[in-house]
């Protein structure tokens, strides 16, 4: 028999449709990702990229600082999550990423969310109940689907780069700038775009001074952004330049970048306690092509004003995958909360509940 609700990803997007769908009595179905080498290398292992974070101060209910305690004093032990009861954590200690999207997972099985580790690598779209297909070459039928498989950050792709991601590389300045390792050292933030402005200019208030490294010597972002970042006394642009390596120890994790000057530039080294990638991300979407209308960018097009409804009726979207453009876990989470309330009320509709 076919699914009501199949969800495809497993990030706050993801989790959260499955506590709502759950809560609705959909009984959903939730495909969290295979945990192949692949994936690790692409940075789509299960959980999303909340998993690839360090500490969340972000998100509302988890306050930093203060947590344990609050959390200790607060509730009873038995409603203590069991990270409050680790004691190797250092004192002040937020939530962390990984911890958040692990309780929202365990939110999602607690209302009855079915769970397989698993990709979706094949979709068919094109009659009802709709076929989903697994790496592993289950096929499941749904009368209605979720996609919430998330974006991915893209990396400059150097070696020493993946060496210290998590010590000093980021491609987050709103998740990690505020950490105490990056505060008053410089730091540098590689992009030309509108995030990687953005970034520098976060980034600013906290570091002693941001080095915006460009490869070329223009830079892409909206001219009124641009003019924000260029008139910032702590913000460097260094034009023409790639880094070609990321310098670091064990015990203090980045501690400079090595640029390569092109167009003629001379490369030079950076003193740095951080490196911040904005190049852009990459939707994960790879297995809807030809399936579902995407934007030229790749993410996936919702097609109906403030609904996650995409060209596929019955199919929606949710989270990273549909927005290049806020792109935060709250955001996701709120956005997989009106996917599961759309497709509710779309079986209702259909006469499927
Ligand atoms: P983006 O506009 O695609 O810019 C990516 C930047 O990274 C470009 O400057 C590009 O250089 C550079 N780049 C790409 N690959 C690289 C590589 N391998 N090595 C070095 N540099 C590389 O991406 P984005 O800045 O993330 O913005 C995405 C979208 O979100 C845009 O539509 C943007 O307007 C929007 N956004 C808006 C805001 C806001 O309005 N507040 C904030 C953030 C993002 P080139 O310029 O040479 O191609």
């Amino acid at each position: 028999m076919a699914e009501k609700v199949v969800i495809v990803g497993s990030g706050p997007a993801g989790w959260t449709a499955a506590i709502y769908c759950a809560r609705a009595n959909l009984q959903p179905l939730v495909y969290e990702g295979a945990i192949t080498e692949e994936n690790r290398m692409k940075g789509t292992l299960p959980l999303g990229q909340l998993a690839l974070t360090t500490e969340v101060e972000n998100y509302p209910g988890f306050p930093a600082g203060k947590l344990f305690q609050f959390l200790e004093s607060a509730l009873p032990p038995e409603r203590q999550p069991y990270w409050v009861q680790d004691k190797a954590a250092p004192p002040g200690h937020g939530v962390t990423g990984p911890e958040l999207v692990d309780l929202m997972r365990q939110q999602a099985v607690n209302f009855g969310t079915r769970i397989i580790t698993d990709d979706i690598a094949e979709v068919d779209f094109s009659r009802r109940p709709f076929k989903v297909k697994s790496l592993e070459g289950e096929v499941t039928e749904a009368m209605a689907v979720i996609i919430a498989t998330g974006a991915r950050a893209n990396y400059l792709g150097l070696p020493s780069e993946d060496n210290f991601k998590n010590r000093g590389v980021s491609a987050c300045a709103v998740c990690d700038g505020a950490l105490p390792r990056f505060r008053n050292k410089p730091l540098v933030v590689v992009g030309g775009g509108d995030s990687a402005v953005e970034e520098a200019t976060y980034l600013s208030k906290f570091a002693s001074e941001v080095y915006l490294v460009h490869r070329r010597d223009k830079l892409r972002a909206s001219k009124i952004m641009q003019d924000r970042a260029l008139s910032n006394p702590k913000i460097k642009p260094c034009w023409n330049s790639a880094v070609n390596e990321v310098v670091g120890n064990d015990q203090d994790g980045v501690t400079g970048v090595k640029l390569a000057g092109l167009n003629g530039t001379v490369g030079r080294d950076l003193p740095a306690s951080g490196m911040f990638v904005a190049i852009g991300h990459t939707p994960n979407t790879d297995f809807l092509q030809g399936k579902l209308e995407l934007e030229a960018n790749g993410y996936i097009r919702w097609t109906k004003p403030f609904r996650t409804w995409t060209s596929v009726e019955g199919v929606f979207a949710a989270g990273d995958v549909a927005d290049h453009y806020y792109k935060q876990a709250v955001t996701a989470a709120g956005s997989g909360c009106m996917a599961a309330l759309d497709a509710e009320r779309w079986l209702a509709e259909q006469g499927e509940l």
